[in-house]
């Protein structure tokens, strides 16, 4: 697999095999690849889900369910690089338009297997 950009049906793969998962998937403890972006596998942060909730209003102001990541690592093409961010709020759980952009690397308590 490489370091950055997929297919758009290597990815579509990957969600239907539930490796990338919609944000109703992902539970609080679990640690997560938060992709920047769509059919993208080398840009993205990774961390542990420490609450689901509304983002600061700075942040979103919709009031809806977000992510909240403490972020241990930043990749960006596929290179480890340092975050600024120590917490991201990727988009709404509930006005998550675009579909899945989440890996499950780890549930809370448990490892996962890729077809978890
Ligand atoms: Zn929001």
């Amino acid at each position: 697999m490489s370091n950055g950009r997929v297919s758009i049906e290597d990815w579509n793969k990957m969600v239907e095999q539930g490796t990338i998962v919609d944000y109703k998937s992902v539970k609080w403890g679990d640690v997560v690849k938060s992709f920047d972006f769509r059919w993208d596998i080398g840009n993205y942060y990774l961390g542990r889900v420490w609450n689901i909730g509304p983002a600061p209003e700075n942040v979103c102001p919709c009031g809806g369910d977000h992510l909240h990541i403490a972020v241990e690592k930043r990749f960006v093409n596929g290179e480890e690089v340092h975050s600024n961010n120590k917490v991201i709020f990727p988009a709404c759980v509930d006005h998550d338009l675009g579909g899945a952009m989440i890996q499950i690397v780890e549930r809370y308590g448990y490892p996962v297997s890729p077809t978890d």
